[in-house]
Parts: structure tokens; sequence; C-alpha cells
């Protein structure tokens, strides 16, 4: 009866910001329940189409049965090859064969499972065998390509070696094909993950000389999901494509291996010194190539179709049943996933079994609540996107937000995501305590952020901004339809900095060993990263008014038009200099003539852009956000909150349109998407950015008026929630 009370003063005051109910949830979550359920499901592997991938999402559906929760399993068929033959050997100047496997680690109990294990590989690499010249392409993206092109370099009918780093790996074989390459190996140099970064596995968290990195190629940037089903589900009697029809899949073969395996490969390479940037931390003299080695590298994958097994939990609104709020995690794991995605995924469970014990007291959430416990992320975001297409229709009428985490560690709350949110998750993080330092999540991310080295500028802005800037969403993880496709605001949460350990990330040495002694050891992040998401899912479906902000949106858009301006400015400006030391000879006279060396190419100069449609929208948007956030402090009691909601719903759908982007209309959010030469690293307002980067001027203009659009219909939807607010 007491709560009762409490809670309708509170409703009185405010949207209902820190109820007890909120506070009641913040004291469930337990690390040794999470240890427990990490242990039990991390104990094999589980990947897509695996015994135990199925295992533990019929054990996750029982434990919420258990706790009473309404939870079904939903399945999805997907292709998702697996190796069939995989064979990478030198055969000049000597003969040495790649072990292309990772051994059991001594103390590592579940280190000893290869039978059960896939091996290392990348999945939607294309079949093939090939021999010929190797070339040493750096990170092997598209500015390492214009280098190659100075030292004389060309990668035409070659197979190039290249480390992972500098990009998502898809991109290293989708550029090498582009440049005319028959093949791409990836491995990873002991610099960006090994030996030079911290002691390797089992003395330490990093990657050991055998261990490598799994994941997969496919092109995501195109579009994510089942490569089959391109925008509709997977459902079981979906129109497939043929495999030969299918856009995403590889060009060329493509293979990772360990240091130790690329090693000798690397050795005996010759030709040009590799620039000093590109040279990692093997004990040897990095060499470009192309040849003496020469390679031999055959490749022929199982072409199957396996079952997704996403589990989905549904707690239906008391006021509002047809808003929804959506939070996931993935289930699978390309070998025994701990941090990947376990870390994650557990946080996930004791959210509902804190939810299930506030059902249990009374609690009546206003919002509908739906928790998604995704399957087979791994091989392409499969799980969330095949069942995002499958439900679009539903989720664009009903999908509020969508809130993210997968691996998490120890440390610094990281934030990606819809900045119209940004304002609403600085709230939540000034109410969860950080296990180390007992200040505040927000305090301690605020204070760490000034302790970098940093302009005054933004020092000043680190004192002065109400509200932390949270980053923009790229891909990499299962937000990526929700955002990115149907244009539902997303969040992306989880906790990171201390411990390091990307050294045995999509490796088999990802387990409960290496977890419980080099990442959250005590689960206590775990616990946080409970506390945070399930704090933010309440918060979201009890507020009366959906906490949506603008003002943080259209201070973020400014920075990227800015940001615009001065890569068109910047892209002219450098073309013109090298283009006159070109003619100068500047080039010629700097390089050794004993070497092989070509001068770059004069390039047209970029013409100057007409940026004002875009600022002219820009404009609109700031004067309706302000416009809106004002309104929404003076209103005190809103008569009919679902129509103002239902305006701050569609605010982010005013974001999208059903064109999409460029050459990719899966894409169709207008301010952010994955680069398409980036993979995850994220590109806002990409239609105009990757225009400008890729010379296509006109395009460019094209963008520029197509965003301007977009952002004088966003301040049309703030204005109409404004009339609303007013009512
Ligand atoms: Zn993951």
């Amino acid at each position: 009866m007491r709560v009762l009370i409490l809670l309708l003063s509170l409703a009185l005051v405010s949207g209902a910001a820190d109820s007890p109910w909120e506070e009641k949830f913040r004291s469930i979550p337990d690390p040794q329940n999470l240890r427990e359920y990490m242990q039990r499901m991390s104990a094999h592997p589980h990947h897509v189409g695996s015994l135990y991938d199925r295992d533990n999402a019929e054990w996750l559906l029982a434990k919420l049965k258990g706790w009473g929760l309404d939870a079904h399993i939903e399945n999805f068929d997907v292709l998702f090859p697996t190796p069939n033959e995989r064979l990478v050997e030198m055969v000049e100047p000597t003969k040495f064969t790649a072990k292309l496997e990772e051994p059991p680690v001594p103390g590592d109990p579940t280190s000893n499972q290869q039978s059960e294990a896939l091996p290392v590989y990348n999945a939607y690499s294309i079949d093939g065998e090939v021999t010929a010249p190797l070339v040493y392409v750096n990170y092997g993206i598209p500015a390492d390509y214009e280098q190659l092109a100075r030292l004389g370099v060309s990668v035409n009918g070659a197979i190039v070696i290249a480390r992972y780093g500098g990009s998502w790996r898809g991109i290293k074989p989708k550029v090498a094909a582009e440049h005319g390459a028959l093949a791409c190996i990836i491995y990873s140099d002991p610099r960006d993950d090994g030996y030079y970064v911290n002691d390797v596995y089992p003395e330490g968290p990093e990657r050991p000389r055998d261990g490598a990195q799994r994941g997969s190629v496919m092109d995501m940037p195109l579009y994510p999901g089942d490569p089959l089903t391109p925008g509709i589900g997977a459902t079981p009697n979906a129109k497939r494509l043929q495999i030969s029809e299918a856009k995403t899949l590889t060009k060329i073969p493509v293979l990772p291996m360990s240091y130790g395996d690329a090693q000798p490969l690397l050795a005996a390479l010759k030709g040009p010194l590799a620039p000093e940037s590109w040279r990692g931390a093997l004990p040897i003299t990095y060499h470009v190539g192309p040849g003496p080695t020469k390679v031999h590298m055959k490749l022929k994958f199982n072409w199957d179709i396996k079952r997704l097994y996403d589990v989905i939990v549904r707690i239906p609104g008391s006021e509002y049943p047809d808003e929804w709020v959506i939070r996931g995690n993935h289930h699978d794991g390309w070998v025994n996933g701990a941090s990947d995605p376990l870390s994650g995924t557990v946080a996930e469970m004791e959210e509902m079994r804190g939810f299930s014990e506030l059902l249990k007291q009374g609690w009546k959430p206003k919002r509908t609540i739906i928790y998604a416990f995704w399957d087979g992320e791994e091989p392409g975001l499969l799980g969330s996107t095949e069942w995002a297409e499958t439900h679009a229709d539903d989720l664009e009428k009903h999908a509020v937000v969508y809130i993210n985490s997968d691996s998490n560690g120890r440390g610094f709350l990281g934030v990606s995501g819809s900045h119209t949110l940004e304002n609403f998750i600085n709230g939540v993080m000034k109410d969860i305590s950080d296990p180390e330092t007992k200040l505040t999540v927000w305090k301690r991310l605020q204070l760490r952020d000034l302790a970098r080295p940093g302009s005054a500028d933004r020092k000043r802005e680190l004192r002065t901004r109400p509200d932390i800037r949270i980053g923009a969403l790229g891909s990499g993880s299962d937000y990526t339809v929700f955002i990115d496709h149907l244009g539902v605001a997303s969040l992306n949460l989880g906790f990171n900095g201390e411990g390091g350990g990307a050294g045995v990330y999509h490796s088999l040495y990802d387990d409960f060993y290496w977890y419980t002694h080099f990442a959250d050891t005590d689960f206590v992040y775990g616990r946080a990263l409970a506390q945070t998401a399930g704090t933010a899912v309440m918060r979201l479906a009890d507020d009366e008014l959906l906490p949506f902000q603008f003002s943080d949106f259209a201070d973020t858009v400014r920075t990227y038009v800015d940001q615009l301006k001065r890569l068109d400015a910047d892209q002219r400006a450098q073309t013109e200099e090298t283009n006159r030391e070109i003619d100068e000879g500047a080039f010629r006279a700097a390089a050794d003539p004993r070497k092989s060396y070509a001068t770059p190419e004069k390039n047209p100069v970029p013409p100057h852009l007409n940026f004002a449609p875009l600022e002219n929208g820009l404009d609109a948007l700031v004067r309706s956000a302000q416009r809106y956030d004002a309104a929404r402090k003076a209103a005190s009691n809103t008569q009919d909150a679902k129509a103002v909601n239902a305006k701050l719903i569609e605010s982010e759908r005013r974001l999208t349109d059903s064109a999409g982007l460029p050459g990719r209309p899966w894409f169709r959010h207008m301010i952010y998407a994955p680069g398409f030469y980036t993979g995850y690293g994220v590109k806002t307002i990409p239609g105009v950015r990757e225009a400008i980067e890729q010379k296509r001027w006109q395009e460019a203009d094209q963008q520029i008026q197509r965003v301007g659009t977009i952002l004088t219909k966003e301040a049309d939807v703030l204005d109409e929630a404004a009339a609303a607010l007013r009512k």
C-alpha cells in the first residue's frame, strides 16, 4: 500500500524518474547468479547449428518460464556455411603448411573441446582454390592501396595478407577483390592484440601464438541477416534466393590465421620495405612483396541451412500495450563465447529475474516490454535481423525504443545510440553506482574523460554541458536492423576499458576460465549492466511521457554538418596541394632512385558544394527542438499523453527514407549507417559523407537536398508533438 501511494505522488510530480520500483529492481541482480549462468552456458561451444546452441536456448526458455514469464522460442532457417576443407601452404621459396588450429592451454578446462568447435574460418567466404604470389597490404583498407600504388605494387592476380584491425574484417576481402586480388588471408599481428599489448594467455589476457580470430566476412554494409532472404524473414516457407544470387558472399576466398601461422609467410616476403606504420611486432623485417612467397590456398564449405533459436519474452503493458520497449543481447558464440556474448546475456537474464520478482509484487509496467535473446548474431546479425524483418509491420507501428548489449567488461559505461535518447540515458547513468569507485557511473565517466588529454574547449564542454555526449551507432551488433532498417530509436550499452582482452576475441580461449581470470572476474560490472539496462527499460516502460529530448540531437547534427563542410574544404585544399607538388616534381625528387616508386596521379579538384539545403533543414530542426523541449518543461499535466507519445515514436521513423542509401536500400536511416568501407565504424549523414569521400559530387548534391528535406520533416513532427503537448 505504501508503495502505491508513493507511486501516485511521484506520477503527479513528473515523468517518474527513479521510482521505488526502480530502486527495488536495482537491489535484485546478483553476481553469483551471473557467474553460474555463464559457467553453464559456456560449458561447450555454442555456435549456430550446434547442439549446445539449441540446448542453451531451451535451458534459457525453461529458466524464464520458471520465473513465471511468458516466453517462447522463435525459429528461423538461415544459410550458414561451415568449413569442409581448409588448406594454406607456402610452396615457394620454402615449404610450410599452416596449422590453422588452436591448441589446448594448460589449466583451461574447456580449451580441449576442439572436436565440438568450429575451426578457425571466416563465415560466408566463397569456395575456391588459388596459387599465387603473396602481397602484404597492412590493414587492407582503401588508404593502404593508395600507399601500395605509390610503392609501385599491384595486388592484381595475387593473394593478399592483411592484418586484423583498422576496419571491420569483411572490408578487407571486399577491397582486395576490388583491386584484383584472387584470395585474402587475415592474420592477428601481436602488435594489435598479442604480446606487444600485454602478456598472452594463459599468463595474461592477450592472444597467444596460435590463437586466431574467427568471424563473419558477409558484406553486411550491403544488408545483414540471412543472405538468401534480404528484407524478409527467413521463416521456414520464405521465398529464398539461390546461393549464386546472394549478393553478400565474398567475391574471393578468405581465411583467418594466427601469427604463428602467418610469420613464416611474411618472413619470406621480399620487395619494398613495408612503410613504418605498417610494421607489426613480429621479430622480422616487414616487406610488402610480391614474392618470392607463393601460397597455395584451398577452401571448401558445407553450404547448409541451419536453424536459429531466438528466445523471446513478452510482458504486456497495462496502459499502453501497443507501445513496445524492446531489449536484446545475443546468446550464440563463435566457440565457448564467455565474454562475447554471454557476459551481456547473463546480465539480461538477471534483468528478467528482477522483473519477474517485481511483477509478483504488483508492478504493472504501462508499456509492453519485449526481451529477446538472439541467436545467430556472430555470422551476420541473423537472429535479430530475421525476427525484425518478420515482424516489421508491427515494429514500425509499435516499437518505441530498442536497447542492446553484447560483450561486457570492467570499467566505464560505453553508450552509443540515437541522440534523441542522449539526455535520457545520461539521467539513467546518474542513478547507477560504479562498483569500483562508488561514484555514479555518470560521474566516473565524466572524470575519466576530463583526465584524458584534450583541448581546453573539450574540457570546458565536459564541465558545462549537462549531458555527456554519446557515440553514434555504426554496426557490429543486433541494434542494426532496429535503427538502420526500421528507424527505431536505439541504444547500445556495455562496460569496458579496464583489463584489456581483445586478444581472445572470437577464439577458443574466450571462455569461462579466461573471463573469470582476466575480465569482470567478480561479475560486479555484470550486475551494473543489468541495473543500467533494466532501469532504462523500466523508465521507458513507465514514464507517462516518453523521455525523448531533441536539443541534444539538434546539437549533434550541427556537429555532423560542420564536419561535412570541413571534409569538403579539406579535400579541395589537399587535392590542390598534391596536384601542385606533382607539377613541381616533389615526389620524384623525394624518392630513392634505386627503388621502384610511382608518382601519384593528378586528381580533379573537388567543386564547392552547396550546403544551404542542409543548413536550412538544420535551422528548422534547432528551432523546433527548442520549442518542443520548452513545451515539455512547461507541461505540468498532459491531457493526451498518447497523442504526444505517438509523435515522439514517429520522430525516429521520420529520419528514415524508404528508398534507402545510394546503392544499399536496406539501410534507410539518413543520419546513421555503418560505413560502406568501414563496416562497423559509423558514417554520420552517410549519404552525403560517403559521396564526398568517394568523390561523387553530383550524388553529394542530391544527398544534401535529401537530408535537408528529412531534417525539415523531423522539425515538423517535433512541432506536432509540441502542439499535442499544449492541448
Ligand atoms: Zn557479440
